[in-house]
């Protein structure tokens, strides 16, 4: 099997390729990137094709999407407060891109798993979040990806393109980048932690997160390309442990063997309060995939940086 994966320079994606490399199923990967906050050296020690461009280039989609028997679609501008400095960019990235690539998936009859994300959830208070319940999303970003997201499900029931959509929920793990102002919770944590400098919370610290390990999702990733899985509806790609900042940090400090300081800020226009994942229908599709422990997953991390 070939496989593209756009944003495949980036964290879950050079993960995900790295992943895709040892499955005997697949012969060549292809990542697509316009390296806005992806790296080459992500892929440096891959046998990964990097073709360095964007999403919103039609007609290098249809001709790499012509060649290749999935799409894992993960490019996208992927940060809230992003969304809040330029809506209209993340629109364009992670809608519109993945109507583009929607629609040269049509045209090839090809495969497509894409990542959606817990945010579209928003306001919602109920927990924990189960497929069905209603979508409110809190920033442009999360509307931007439910949009996306509802491409995905129509092009599967409009057209019959084989498609899943996955709502990820907060990933971490080795390569998420760290040291600007849009980093995720974990590696501004691990990062401070090592640095001896006190750990930012937005907030007191009490909001909580359903954490998956990125090897995790590439497992699931790769599973779902390799037997051709596809949904009609969202699925959620998280399972269900709910951890509070603070929890988290206490485990960091305990793998680090020092205690750390923590300085509060006010909390973050757009952040969501309390997350955790219903995974009922993860599990029923793709059953195979043992999710690595919150503890073994932030020892691998604190490993890395
Ligand atoms: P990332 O920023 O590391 O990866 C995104 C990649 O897309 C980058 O390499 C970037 O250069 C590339 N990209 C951006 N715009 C592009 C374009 N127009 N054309 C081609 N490439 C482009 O972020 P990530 O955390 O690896 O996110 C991957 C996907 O997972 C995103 O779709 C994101 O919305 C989704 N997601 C991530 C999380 C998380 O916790 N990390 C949670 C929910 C959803």
């Amino acid at each position: 099997m070939r496989v593209l994966v756009t944003g495949g320079a980036g964290f879950i994606g050079a993960n995900t390729c790295r992943e895709l490399v040892d499955r005997p199923e697949i012969g060549q990967v292809i990542a697509l990137d316009d390296l806005s906050t992806g790296f080459a050296a992500n892929l440096d020690d891959l046998p990964v094709r990097l073709v360095t461009g964007s999403i919103l280039d039609r007609a290098l989609l249809a001709e790499l999407i012509d060649g290749v028997d999935a799409v894992i679609h993960l490019a996208a501008r992927p940060s809230v407060p992003r969304s809040l400095a330029d809506p209209v960019a993340s629109h364009e990235a992670n809608a519109t891109g993945t109507l583009y690539l929607l629609e040269a998936c049509r045209r090839a009859g090809t495969y497509l798993v894409a990542a959606s994300s817990s945010s579209v959830y928003g306001s919602v208070a109920e927990l924990p979040k189960h497929e069905d319940l209603a979508t409110r999303p809190m920033s442009p970003y999360a509307a931007s990806k439910l949009a996306a997201e509802a491409q995905v499900l129509a092009y599967h029931s409009a057209f019959g393109v084989p498609t899943l959509a996955l709502r990820f929920f907060n990933v971490y793990g080795p390569m998420q980048s760290v040291g600007h102002a849009y980093a995720a919770v974990i590696p501004a944590f691990v990062d401070a932690a090592l640095r001896g400098e006190p750990l930012t919370v937005h907030g007191d610290g009490a909001q909580s997160r359903d954490f998956t390990y990125v090897g995790t999702v590439a497992q699931v990733l790769a599973d779902a390309v390799v037997h051709r899985i596809t949904s009609t509806v969202p699925v959620n790609l998280a399972y269900g442990n709910r951890v509070s900042l603070l929890t988290l940090i206490g485990k960091l400090a305990t793998l680090i063997g020092h205690p750390v300081e923590v300085e509060h800020t006010p909390a973050r226009i757009g952040d969501v309060r309390e997350s955790q994942a219903d995974s009922t229908r993860l599990t029923a599709l793709f059953p195979e995939v043992r999710p690595v422990p919150l503890d073994d997953g932030l020892a691998q991390t604190v490993r890395w940086y």
